[in-house]
């Protein structure tokens, strides 16, 4: 009989585990089934690239099927688990509820943006987190432009040119900087906007942005950003979000109907439904080789990326940090480990040290930090660009990025928002076809 392994996430985690699993386990002697809520890898750090319009949406994920040829890629809703029977619950596409049994479970359902009670954020922030995310944002700013345009109040108006980012994190810092190029594009079609100019807002508590790489560097994307108008403000934070301002703690309101919380993630809620021991952070509590500790059997669960406290081999005491780089090593070794315990043999800890940290600006420039070396402006905006060809699997994919970001160098980036693409126009309602703004926007954007 056939080993049963389940894999709960299809992120970078999830994914590589089942590459690495299809490697390394025959056919016959194991089945290996991915669960995931959509049928691609969303690769994350482009994200940013798809909200700037230099990325077309579709080419920043990663067809699972398309690449996981041997595994079962069942697309659904994990909704919970008992490890004393080896169950994972699953709420499939299809409506139907099942439970999928296991011998070994990795569990890599990642994480969500960690919102605080800050006073209308719930209401009026948004994230940049998901692919959707990403696409609203770039329509979102087409939209305030087309809202300002029409208006005579330059107060008014003021609301729909405003943007506030709140989290300058790499993922802050770059979705930020792409928007604003995309934006400083675009305005040059809105006469009236243009005139009055924009206001760009970045937000964030700590004393320096993109706490993750050295200060020299920080200072670097700070001087970078604030050369473009854009106003960072450190030691500050967001006291309070409405639909038509943000106020901070240094007591000024900020007119934007525009407000982006990336001000950091937390595991996934559903783990807390897994019945398997969680720390104080939400993470499912894991020992070096990434098994999780105290589950009671009779199979064996293991959890990585996001959503797990792996012990970081870097910094004794800590669990690794939330990026791309730790989980999908963490699934590669996760892998060997799951194929180690078949055979009854004890598995690897993991250890690694950040390679590096790239993060771009818009404008062809970065910031990146390689084997040591530090690397600013131009030379560290290839650098990404070519880490993240490399990165991205299937050569095929890796084309579609380079003609994506080709095309926006030579012609700029694309203006058009497509509103609801993607969503069918009920018939006899053609007043609100696909793409119609006056459809998708009849009320002012609430954020
Ligand atoms: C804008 C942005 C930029 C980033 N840039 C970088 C970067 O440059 N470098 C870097 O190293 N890291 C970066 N990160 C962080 C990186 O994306 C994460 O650390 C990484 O994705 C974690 O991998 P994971 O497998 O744990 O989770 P994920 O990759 O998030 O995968 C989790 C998967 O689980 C699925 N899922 C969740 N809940 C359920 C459920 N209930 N049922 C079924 N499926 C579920 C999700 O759909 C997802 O596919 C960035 C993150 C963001 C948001």
């Amino acid at each position: 009989m056939a080993w049963q392994v389940v894999i709960a996430g299809g992120g970078f985690g999830g994914f590589y585990a089942a590459r690495a699993l299809e490697r390394m386990l025959p056919a016959q002697s194991a089945h290996v089934t991915l669960v995931n809520s959509a049928n691609f890898l969303l690769y994350t750090p482009l994200l940013p690239g798809a909200a700037g319009a230099t990325l077309d949406p579709r080419h920043v994920v990663v067809p699972l099927r398309a690449e996981l040829r041997r595994t079962d890629v069942v697309i659904g809703s994990v909704s919970g688990a008992d490890p004393s029977r080896a169950v994972l619950g699953v709420d499939r596409i299809d409506g139907d509820r099942v439970e999928l049994a296991y011998d070994q479970l990795i569990i890599a359902l990642g994480s969500v943006s960690r919102t605080l009670p800050v006073p209308g954020l719930a209401e009026h922030g948004v994230g940049l987190k998901s692919l959707s995310d990403a696409t609203a944002l770039r329509n979102q700013v087409l939209t305030c432009f087309d809202i300002a345009e029409s208006l005579e109040d330059p107060a008014e108006r003021a609301e729909y040119l405003g943007f506030v980012f709140v989290g300058a994190g790499y993922a802050g810092v770059e979705g930020l900087a792409e928007l604003q190029d995309f934006a400083v594009q675009a305005i040059e079609l809105y006469p009236r906007c243009r005139a009055q100019g924009m206001r760009w807002v970045l937000v964030d508590a700590a004393e320096r942005i993109m706490g993750e790489v050295p200060p020299s560097l920080s200072r670097f994307a700070e001087h970078e950003l604030c050369g473009r108008g854009i106003e960072v403000r450190t030691s500050t934070t967001l006291a309070e979000a409405g639909a038509r301002s943000a106020r901070l703690s240094d007591g000024e309101t900020i007119a934007a109907r525009t407000l982006v919380w990336t001000a950091g993630v937390k595991p996934s809620p559903v783990v807390a439904r897994l019945g398997l021991p969680l720390d104080e952070g939400g993470r499912v509590v894991v020992d070096s080789t990434m098994a999780v500790i105290g589950a009671p059997g009779p199979g064996r669960e293991w959890a990585i990326g996001d959503c797990a406290a792996v012990p970081d081999s870097a910094r004794p005491g800590l669990a690794c940090p939330p990026t791309a780089q730790h989980a999908i090593r963490q699934g590669r070794l996760v892998a060997r480990n799951v194929v180690a315990s078949l055979a009854g043999r004890s598995g690897r800890p993991f250890r690694y040290r950040t390679k590096g940290v790239v993060a771009e600006l818009g404008r062809n420039k970065a910031v990146a930090i390689t084997l040591g070396i530090r690397w600013r402006g131009l030379p560290a905006w290839l650098i990404a660009r070519t880490y993240h060809l490399l990165l991205m699997p299937g050569v095929g994919r890796r084309l579609r990025l380079l003609v994506d970001w080709n095309v926006a160098l030579v012609f700029g980036r694309d203006a058009s928002s497509p509103g609801r693409l993607g969503s069918t126009t009920p018939l006899g309602h053609e007043d609100q076809r696909n793409g119609s703004l006056a459809a998708t926007h009849a009320a002012p954007p609430a954020v």
